[in-house]
């Protein structure tokens, strides 16, 4: 029998971190408790001052959430991991658990709308140095980080419009410049890119996204080495209640189990509808890594094994153009989410990055002619037919003088 760490990762994903109760329970249990108790005293003197293996208190430890943690830890091939309320908590946490006044942090500026509202608005508040760089520009990365910096922070790909950073190359930059490197891995997944391997120290996920992938739950997690986790975010998660609910953790380890099957399912889908979009006449330009079209295409091979199920295209006409689109959709739900089973389409200059002021959003490269297309498990001659039925609206609008 091999060893769980010599496991392929398909079986890691249904196995990894089972902790079967005397019950002998075939599916991972739910520990729907908040508190544990002891056997004395002594013993529980003996867990606070963490001489003793027991589980003190569901915010700090649950059984459930060890499980998600140790499944997704050998997903990831990382030494460790914690899992959050959100994706944001664990992003947040991720960061304020080692930043102190005076630090200095770089980032990509092409972010999620709330990482870029923690790098601009809550981090400048509390003393904490923050400057955004085009993360597509190496010689931007090399500029900024002349100087030394604590940490950096990148998305790759990023929201809305899948720019890519070179994570190898601006990993070097950040441990040249005494930083440590964060990688937001949504668009990627575990199954297509491997941060810790290119030389990232962190790895996060909002596991509301593809690693639940059905809809039902928010969450997030950090992975890392043992000693980041337990030594700098462990205390940090703790204190400040960041913790993932055992319901939720227990709806993610089930998940996990068809995590490769739904990731792989959805992005084959993805990369046929690519193919397909580029060429129709009512989109003026798409963005997706695993495109040809892409202006980062080559770096999307050498440090992604795939290219995800998120799709950005530009259509022909602007908002008016691209409110018809989603509003003539049938099939496809209008929807900010993402990584879902069902595909969804949303609008992100007058939502999810509704906030920004137009020379941000122009900066990023987010039109009003851009949708954000979150490819399911549909079947994709049903996607397909619903999206040209779509997009011939706008044709017909044109024709029709509108
Ligand atoms: C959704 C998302 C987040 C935030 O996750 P929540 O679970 O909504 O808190 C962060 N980064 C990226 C790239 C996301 O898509």
């Amino acid at each position: 029998m091999t060893s769980p760490k010599d496991w392929h990762s398909d079986t890691k994903q249904v196995r990894a971190g089972l902790a079967r109760t005397e019950n002998r329970e075939t599916s991972e249990a739910l520990f729907l408790n908040s508190g544990y108790v002891y056997d004395s005293a002594e013993q529980a003197a003996a867990a606070f001052k963490g001489e003793a293996d027991n589980f003190i208190y569901s915010r700090y430890g649950n059984p459930t959430l060890q499980m998600a943690e140790e499944r997704l830890a050998a997903i990831e091939g990382a030494e460790a991991c914690r899992v959050c309320a959100t994706g944001m908590a664990a992003i947040f946490a991720s960061m304020a658990c080692q930043l102190e006044v005076g630090d200095r942090v770089v980032a990509s500026q092409a972010l999620f709308g709330a990482c870029h509202a923690i790098l601009t608005k809550i981090l400048p508040r509390w003393g904490i140095q923050t400057e955004l760089v085009d993360g597509t520009d190496i010689t931007a990365w090399q500029a900024a980080l002349a100087k030394p910096a604590k940490l950096v922070f990148m998305e790759s790909p990023s929201n809305p419009v899948l720019q890519l950073v070179d994570i190898a190359a601006v990993s070097a930059l950040a441990h040249k410049a005494g930083a440590k490197v964060i990688v937001d891995n949504v668009f990627a997944t575990p199954i297509y890119q491997s941060p810790l391997e290119l030389g990232a120290d962190i790895v996060t996920y909002s596991t509301t996204k593809h690693l639940d992938g059905q809809g039902r739950l928010l969450g997030g997690a950090v992975l890392a080495d043992k000693t980041f986790i337990e030594e700098v975010f462990q205390p940090f998660y703790r204190q400040t209640g960041a913790s993932m609910s055992a319901f939720n953790a227990w709806v993610l380890v089930k998940s996990l189990e068809t995590l490769r099957l739904r990731v792989t399912a959805m992005s084959v889908t993805a990369g046929q509808l690519a193919e397909k979009l580029a060429d129709h006449s009512a989109i003026d330009s798409l963005q997706y890594p695993g495109h040809k079209s892409h202006p980062q295409h080559a770096l999307a091979i050498a440090q992604m094994s795939g290219f995800g199920s998120i799709i950005s295209m530009k259509v022909r006409g602007g908002r008016k153009a691209a409110f018809t689109v989603l509003n003539s959709l049938k099939l496809i739900d209008i929807s900010n989410n993402l990584g879902d089973a069902k595909t969804l389409a949303c609008h992100p200059a007058s939502t999810t990055h509704a906030n920004l002021s137009d020379s941000e959003r122009a900066a990023l490269s987010i039109s009003e002619s851009h949708i954000r297309l979150s490819v399911g498990l549909e079947h994709q001659g049903d996607l397909w037919r619903d999206l040209c039925q779509a997009l011939d609206q706008i044709v017909l609008d044109k024709i029709a003088g509108d």
